[in-house]
């Protein structure tokens, strides 16, 4: 594998950052993760854009234009020739001991990984996730806004992750603040109730995930009405069916959460439908690598 760093590739072994980074002492950074199918950055321009909007909150300058950057995961993708890959980006602030930014003077560190991921064997596509609530809450807005795709963060996911884990769950539901549906602990969280499509909303604290807003896409092409709309944990129990989505995970069924059977505790027919549908469309669309 040959990784970028700072403009420069590296064999995977000799990929490495500085011990001062500010990424590594402080979580101090953004990230992506994007996927390529057959050759195409799927959403490459969604995911470049949101990459800037998290570095522009934390005053984190990325060195390159927008189209810059898009051009450095295409060549990374290519000069691994992969045409199926899972892109991990990473942009810290730089380096240097100590919190005060001020002491930054190197400039952003710009890494960019490909490499394969699959996440779930496909098994989980057709029997679908059992998933449990986790203790761990999303971060509320007013502490580190979950629209951030910041480093720093994920620390929490990881012990939602672990929880999850704990007791053999596929995935660890996590609540916001105030005890509302957010997201999974890397995935955005959508149910099927009555021929409609709900989805906790963006002000809710969860992070504005590319793959759920195709899945909003693909719902309003079927004719499916969406809300975003706050539930609680009552709403997912009773709901006919529901499905996580996000880069890593795809769009993938949830049958079961806390013990409860979703429906009737089996992918349901409207998620493979947009299943089918999600699938079919990330092999048509997309950047050329
Ligand atoms: N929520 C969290 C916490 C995530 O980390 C992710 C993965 N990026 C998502 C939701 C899904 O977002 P996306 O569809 O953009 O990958």
């Amino acid at each position: 594998m040959r990784v970028y760093i700072n403009g420069q590739f590296y064999p995977e072994a000799e990929a490495k950052i500085p011990v001062f980074d500010h990424g590594h002492l402080y979580g101090d950074g953004v990230f992506e993760g994007i996927r390529v199918y057959n050759s195409r950055i799927w959403k490459g321009v969604e995911h470049v854009e949101r990459l800037y909007r998290s570095a522009h909150h934390f005053l984190i300058t990325i060195p390159h234009t927008q189209a810059e950057f898009l051009d450095k995961i295409r060549e990374t993708v290519r000069t691994n020739e992969l045409s199926n890959a899972y892109v991990r980006v990473t942009i810290t602030r730089g380096n240097a001991l100590g919190l005060d930014p001020r002491n930054v003077t190197s400039g952003a560190n710009v890494i960019i990984i490909a490499s394969a991921l699959a996440l779930y064997p496909e098994s989980a596509y057709t029997h679908g996730l059992e998933v449990v609530t986790v203790s761990l809450r999303t971060p509320s807005s007013d502490v580190i806004d979950p629209r951030i795709k910041s480093l720093g963060r994920y620390v929490n996911n990881i012990m939602a992750k672990f929880q999850a884990n704990m007791v053999g769950a596929g995935e660890g539901l996590m609540l916001n603040t105030q005890g509302y549906v957010a997201e999974a602990t890397g995935d955005n969280v959508f149910v099927i109730h009555k021929g409609r499509l709900l989805t906790p909303p963006a002000s809710c604290g969860i992070l504005e995930g590319i793959t759920r807003e195709v899945a909003m896409e693909l719902a309003r092409e079927e004719g499916i009405p969406v809300e975003e709309r706050l539930m609680t944990l009552y709403d997912l129990y009773n709901a006919d069916e529901a499905f996580l989505t996000g880069t890593a995970a795809e769009m993938i069924p949830m049958v079961k959460l806390d013990d409860r059977a979703i429906g009737t505790g089996k992918p349901g027919p409207i998620t493979e439908h947009l299943i089918r549908r999600f699938r079919a469309r990330t092999q048509e669309e997309g950047v050329p690598v």
